[in-house]
């Protein structure tokens, strides 16, 4: 089965809507490390949100969404770029003990010094441009409610979310309410100005259990049967990594030459797992003095010993 992100507005509304069916990709994402019950099903609402928020992205790039933890859980990471490409990871703290049914505040949030973090990563930089991070307070029970108070508050963006994961799928629906200042509709009608209230009401009645076993086709028309929608081409999310040797050995030389140098000296070559898809890197003392080479005379890089040619 494919992987599908739906997107779809109200007619003559305000109000725009996207359904998720993530089981590949979320498959994907577990088949690389397990996972407690409790972290896969916040890892897996992380999952289907990213690619919620990203299909609305106005630029080519990367959203990066990031839970840090003061409890059993470290960090939560979940990235999707414009091509819905995403990956996802999760750390624990160490000797972590977590209950099948720990709540998001249980896990990261156990002293309230929980974060959730959101960075906009444009592909293309423009010479000196950044990307742009927004960092609040763990403000919210679930992922739905902390990421729609983010949307709310920073992005000024009226946004409800439905999510649930568990072993096989991750799914989500989102709706937004769209600016408008009183104009008729691009129809040329008057504009539904209840339709933002109805339309969440009537998602409101969705349960997780549903969420969970229907796929998103049947909970459209389950949901919305009464209401006129318009319907975009579905997109296919996937899993993707973009780790590559070369962005391992930029991150070992941010750590500078010195440290580099005593753990080479202690463990006589450095083995690197990427977080998000388990590839192995590793770098010997040749290639850890070419990651510095750039930085250094090449003189002074040559072994000293039998002259060469
Ligand atoms: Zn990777």
């Amino acid at each position: 089965m494919t992987d599908i992100l739906q997107k779809f507005v109200f007619e003559d509304a305000y109000v725009r809507g996207e359904l998720v069916d993530l089981s590949d990709t979320w498959k994907q994402v577990q088949a690389r490390r397990a996972y407690p019950r409790a972290v896969k099903t916040v890892l897996g609402e992380m999952l289907s949100a990213a690619a919620l928020l990203s299909a609305n992205l106005k630029f080519n790039g990367a959203i990066v969404m990031q839970i840090h933890g003061d409890g059993p859980v470290r960090l939560l990471v979940v990235e999707c770029d414009s091509e819905l490409n995403l990956r996802a990871t999760a750390k624990l703290a160490e000797n972590a003990d977590i209950a099948d049914d720990a709540t998001l505040p249980q896990l990261v949030n156990a002293h309230g010094h929980g974060r959730f973090v959101i960075t906009l990563d444009p592909k293309d930089k423009l010479p000196g441009q950044q990307a742009y991070q927004g960092v609040v307070p763990l403000d919210g029970d679930s992922v739905a409610t902390v990421i729609e108070n983010y949307m709310l508050r920073s992005e000024q963006l009226d946004t409800k979310l439905w999510l649930a994961a568990d072993d096989t799928v991750s799914r989500g629906l989102l709706l937004q309410k769209l600016p408008h200042d009183g104009r008729l509709a691009p129809s040329g009608a008057n504009p539904d100005l209840e339709a933002w209230d109805r339309t969440v009401m009537l998602a409101s009645t969705l349960k997780r259990e549903e969420l969970l076993a229907t796929d998103i086709e049947t909970l459209m028309r389950r949901l919305f049967w009464e209401e006129t929608i318009r319907v975009f081409d579905p997109r296919h999310p996937h899993f993707q990594c973009n780790c590559t040797r070369e962005k391992v050995g930029n991150m070992l030389k941010m750590l500078g030459r010195e440290e580099i140098d005593s753990a080479l000296a202690e463990l006589g070559r450095l083995a690197i797992d990427c977080d998000f898809c388990g590839q192995h890197y590793e770098f010997d003392a040749v290639d850890c003095a070419q990651l510095f080479a750039g930085d250094t005379p090449v003189e002074t890089m040559m072994p000293a010993g039998p002259a060469k040619h």
